[in-house]
């Protein structure tokens, strides 16, 4: 028999009624023949209300216990899904991420899959049960119970359609596939029939938060067939697969922002060698991941580092920049929480220098300012306010009219709601 896992999201199992249109959309999976793996996320805001109860008590929660905290929600859906499996007369049994043989590393908040011990759930599958996993959590290697990060279920469903040799990973969502950019913040966006892992790598990392980035990540190594779709239709969604010749010709996949990083700007920086090795020797220690670096030009024997980091890790990182400034004998060092990044991506990038130019236009014509850049061969990125971010990805989509220029690619929004006007 074959395979499949199916991943439903937080609005996906938001209720008693979602989640028993998901029961009904398993079994209709398991009639035509499939043995059935789901993952679920906690309902609908679960996980963000866990988060601020821990908040209330402390502003640096435990990472142990925040973890154990955290994994409740997913605990919650599991059962409940299995519950109304059950009672629609298929036999259905749930599993934690420790039970389903998850085993990560110890770093709590975000920690990685290491290996996967499926026992349990080829045991139940033999047994004719479709088997129901709770997402975004795993047990560590020193028997703690972790979480993977924000948007971690994705990665537990890729992670187990591979260790499963599943035919293909679905991810049910609350919009109807991967689009040129957030459907909600620009209602014309178009659906990618099919984008390939390095472009949907860059979009998940530029914001795109329709898959998280180590979903992506896993999906490419172990070479995993993903389907990202809606729960609340029977449309086919995006596949995310190797790149085939048609979607060569995509000159552009998508714009995406991002508002979650913090600049850190270290100013009057001594310019001689090594100052460099030193700030970012001081960040690794911290274990803070960094994104675009920026150094300007020298003026008398002192410049300007910026750099990106994640907003949460800000705390940590201060205490290590004051000394940093001490012992370099910088002028001191800022943080700005009010920036996005905003991201154009595209295979066509590569070989059309005039897009650079063109994203550049359209951001100077909405009189938005550019603090940072960065390119790749398949992305641009810009830092901007955070206000502007919108805006921004709006005036970036229309410039480029990346329906056509992709080619032959459906344009979908129906029943997706659109957060803001669009001027
Ligand atoms: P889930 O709870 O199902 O995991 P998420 O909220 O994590 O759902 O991800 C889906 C959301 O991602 C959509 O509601 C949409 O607003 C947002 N999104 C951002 N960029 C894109 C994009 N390029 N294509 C589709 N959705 C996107
Ligand atoms: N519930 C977790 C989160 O909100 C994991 C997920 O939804 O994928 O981030
Ligand atoms: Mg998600």
């Amino acid at each position: 028999m074959s395979v499949i896992v199916q991943k439903y999201g937080g609005t996906s199992v938001a209720d008693a009624n979602r989640i028993r249109i998901v029961a009904e959309r398993v079994a209709a999976a398991r009639r035509d023949g499939h043995d059935v793996v789901v993952v679920v996320s906690a309902m609908g805001d679960t996980t963000d209300e866990l988060m601020a109860m821990a908040h209330e008590l402390t502003p640096l929660p435990n990472p142990r216990e925040l973890d154990l905290l955290l994994t409740a929600g997913e605990r919650i859906a599991m059962s409940l899904l299995a519950v109304a499996i059950n009672a629609a007369g298929f036999p259905a049994a749930s599993y934690t991420g420790s039970q389903a043989g998850i085993i990560t590393d110890t770093a709590h908040g975000q920690a990685k899959i290491i290996d996967i011990r499926p026992g349990r759930i080829l045991e139940a599958i033999s047994k004719g049960s479709i088997v129901i996993v709770a997402g975004f959590q795993g047990v560590s290697t020193a028997y703690d119970v972790t979480t993977l990060g924000r948007g971690g279920s994705d990665t537990t469903a890729v992670a187990l359609a591979a260790a499963l040799s599943a035919d293909f990973c679905e991810i049910y969502t609350d919009v109807p596939g991967v689009f040129t950019a957030d459907p909600r913040v620009v209602p014309e966006a178009s659906k990618l029939h099919a984008v390939s892992y390095e472009e949907m790598l860059e979009l998940a990392s530029s914001g795109a938060r329709v898959l998280q980035l180590r979903a992506v990540e896993y999906a490419r190594t172990h070479g995993v067939r993903v389907h990202v779709r809606s729960s609340f239709t029977d449309e086919p969604g995006t596949w995310v697969t190797e790149e085939d010749v048609r979607m060569e010709q995509a000159m552009i996949s998508g714009v995406a922002s991002d508002d979650s990083e913090a600049k850190v700007t270290l100013e009057g920086v001594p310019d001689r060698p090594g100052v460099a090795a030193a700030v970012f020797a001081a960040v690794a220690r911290d274990g803070v991941p960094v994104d675009m670096i920026v150094q300007n030009v020298a003026r008398d024997g002192r410049t300007d580092i910026s750099f990106l980091v994640p907003e949460p890790d800000l705390s940590r990182l201060a205490p290590s920049m004051d000394r940093l400034v001490r012992e370099v004998g910088a002028l001191g060092f800022g943080a700005d929480r009010d920036v996005a990044k905003i991201s154009l991506v595209g295979a066509g990038i590569r070989s059309h220098p005039e897009v650079l130019a063109g994203m550049f236009e359209a951001l100077a014509a909405e009189d938005i300012n550019l603090q940072m850049i960065s390119t790749s061969s398949i992305r641009i990125s810009c830092v901007i306010r955070a206000a502007d971010a919108d805006r921004a990805v709006r005036a970036v989509h229309r410039r480029f009219a990346i329906s056509e220029e992709a080619g032959p690619r459906e344009r979908h929004t129906d029943g997706v709601q659109p957060l803001k006007d669009v001027p």
